[in-house]
């Protein structure tokens, strides 16, 4: 990666000022036509959807919907690039090998976690990731709005600590794992794994003494836990902590930030955008990186809801990913967008709450030892399976569990090809002879109440002594 393009594209997006408010806006315009027709004329899903819309003067909202199932059955027809294609994106993804390397040398790709029922494949091209550093770096760690601290930190390099999956093909690892050589020189990445046993964790956060530690709520809390036991011991050099994937409870961000004395930023963002937001520097919140992504929030019926109010999902439009457009794309996220203006005094929007899918909580015998399980080592087995419409898992006893999945119209599933994805995936977290799963291939599944499938479902109940049964993981890797 062009380190001058970095530094550029850095620049262009450190924290706006008023007076810049009015150029950004030109600029998210000109790359909002420059999507459209670039889409309009690379991508034949598009230009089918697009016929008798002027995508010079259109208005968002006169452009149609996009949803998950649509993009995936037209995968093939939505990317830009005739020479990438669905099979070969799989072809390439099924090989571990291939981690860290970009497709045909040019994109660099990822699966969704299925986390709402169904894996998506997701194509970024270079600039795309460029982007998505950029923005992290400019807004998503305290920096003045001076360019030189970059320059410093080439002689004097920050530590960042992630807590995340072994890497793979999923979105966080995606980010880490084409991080830019030339980055590498004024930040230097450990990476962890949230299945690695505390004492390891421990061990390794100790030796290396992090400035930056960003992972999952759930990481976050055990490392809190070893901060309390006194068994990790930084020695102040720690500057932030950033909660990714999942939501971020207030009551857990409260907690972890009186151990360790720092603020915790909160990052909401996808596979689909990972530009999307950047963690407030005072609250809990996730500015919108506004002149990269439109994130119109809606009802259930698409219509938008007035700032203040929780919508029923979001309708995203990644701007700077032209590889793979996502254009008005559904998902089932509850966000509200701040009224008041946000007291850290940026002037980017503020993502003010995100609500998760509830998921309850899974739990292991290990020995006599209960442990939470993550629902994400089973969500992670799936991640290959692109023919999947939606999923379940029940605990259904003591290390006893039940995958229900159902196939998208018109492909099948093999129940064989399931059980082998999720043994590979149990086995690395080694607990191949601790769990017990049967599999049922079903037509469909049947939704709660609420409209929405529960994708973890514990039908069996709490350990004998859960130690905090309010923890509760609405995790997406
Ligand atoms: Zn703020």
């Amino acid at each position: 990666m062009d380190q001058v393009k970095l530094a550029l594209a850095i620049r262009s997006l450190l924290p706006p000022r008023p007076e810049d408010m009015e150029a950004r806006a030109a600029a998210r315009e000109a790359r909002f036509r420059k999507l459209l027709n670039y889409a309009n004329e690379n991508s034949p899903y598009y230009r089918k959807r697009f016929q008798g819309i002027d995508l010079n003067t259109c208005a968002i909202t006169d452009l149609p919907t996009l949803t998950k199932a649509q993009m995936m059955e037209n995968l093939d027809d939505i990317l830009t690039d005739r020479a990438v294609r669905r099979e070969g994106l799989e072809r390439f993804m099924s090989d571990p090998s291939n981690v860290g390397s970009y497709y045909k040398d040019n994109y660099a790709v990822c699966h969704t976690s299925g986390s709402q029922g169904q894996p998506a494949i997701i194509v970024q091209d270079k600039p795309a990731i460029l982007t998505t550093f950029a923005a992290q770096f400019a807004r998503g760690t305290p920096v003045s709005r001076r360019f030189l601290p970059f320059l410093q930190k080439l002689f004097n390099p920050a530590r960042f600590a992630i807590i995340t999956q072994k890497p793979g093909f999923y979105p966080s690892s995606t980010f880490f794992n084409y991080f830019p050589e030339r980055a590498r020189r004024y930040i230097k990445l450990q990476r962890l794994s949230v299945f690695d046993p505390p004492e390891v964790l421990v061990e390794k956060l100790n030796s290396f003494q992090p400035n930056f530690i960003t992972g999952y709520t759930s990481a976050l809390e055990t490392i809190t836990h070893e901060l309390h036991a006194g068994r990790l011991k930084l020695n102040g050099d720690l500057q932030q902590m950033t909660n990714i994937s999942e939501p971020l409870p207030e009551a857990i961000a409260q907690r972890v930030e009186k151990a360790f004395g720092v603020h915790i930023t909160n990052v909401y963002s996808m596979a689909e955008c990972m530009a999307l937001t950047c963690g407030c520097q005072a609250t809990h919140g996730s500015h919108l990186n506004d002149e990269l992504a439109f994130l119109e929030i809606v009802d259930a019926n698409n219509r938008p809801v007035p700032k203040g109010t929780a919508g029923s999902k979001v309708l995203l439009t990644n701007l700077y990913n032209l590889a793979q457009p996502i254009i008005r794309y559904e998902i089932d996220d509850v966000v509200t967008i701040s009224a008041e203006p946000c007291e850290c005094g940026s002037l980017l929007p503020l993502v003010k709450a995100v609500e998760g899918r509830a998921k309850d909580q899974f739990w292991v015998d290990v020995n006599g030892e209960i442990r939470d399980l993550p629902y994400y080592v089973f969500l992670l087995a799936l991640h290959t399976e692109t023919d999947l419409a939606e999923h379940q898992f029940l605990q259904t006893g003591v290390n006893k569990f039940v995958l229900r999945a159902a196939p998208l119209a018109g492909r099948t599933l093999s129940a064989e090809k399931l059980r082998e994805l999720i043994q590979r995936s149990v086995t690395a977290e080694g607990l191949a002879d601790v769990i017990t799963f049967d599999i049922e291939i079903v037509d469909k599944i049947t939704p709660e109440h609420s409209g929405k499938v529960r994708r973890a479902k514990n039908v069996f109940g709490p350990p004998p002594s859960a130690p905090n049964p309010a923890h509760e993981l609405a995790s997406e890797p």
